[in-house]
């Protein structure tokens, strides 16, 4: 039987505010809205020389840098087959431009957060933040491998989760 660990964290701090929208259905879009989503993680694996599955402070601190990509911007999926999102200059303004339809949207660029995803739905949020997360334990040599659960809660009590099984070597 192999014995395994797990650290949590699910602190105050972990939270961003964002704007989206997503659709529901092939014909049903939602409108513009947003939330203070807030962020909890949790690390499971076998313990490293010095007892430990992860250091919390590392953790912590990249769990920030990355849900700070993602505070006070528009998100917008780029996968998503029913709405094109296209980046475009006007009046010397680089905007994008999301139409649903015949809906359409404009926001300033610079506001945006363009991710690679079929919908801005918490579940893909959630993949996109552990997936993140990975990347960050992979190039900072975090050999072994980890249990990576997500959960991301966008309305208080209303949450979804994401967990994958992270091979580091
Ligand atoms: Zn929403």
């Amino acid at each position: 039987m192999t014995e395994s660990y797990s650290v949590s964290l699910k602190k105050a701090v972990h939270v961003f505010s964002a704007g989206h929208f997503i659709t529901l259905t092939d014909a049903i879009c939602e409108a513009v809205h947003g939330h203070n989503w807030t962020v909890a993680c949790s690390v499971s694996g076998v313990l490293g020389n010095h007892g430990m599955v992860i250091d919390f402070i590392f953790l912590r601190d990249t769990l920030s840098k990355i849900i700070s990509q993602l505070d006070h911007c528009m998100l917008l999926p780029t996968e998503n087959t029913f709405l094109q999102v296209t980046t475009q200059t006007e009046r010397g303004q680089e905007e994008v431009l999301v139409t649903f339809g015949e809906r359409r949207w404009v926001f300033p660029a610079d506001e945006c957060r363009l991710l690679p995803l079929a919908n801005t739905t918490a579940e893909l949020l959630a993949e996109w933040i552990g997936n993140e997360l990975i990347h960050t334990l992979k190039r900072n040599n975090y050999s072994q491998t980890r249990n990576i659960r997500i959960e991301v809660d966008e309305c208080f009590g209303q949450s979804a989760s994401w967990e994958n099984t992270a091979i580091m070597e």
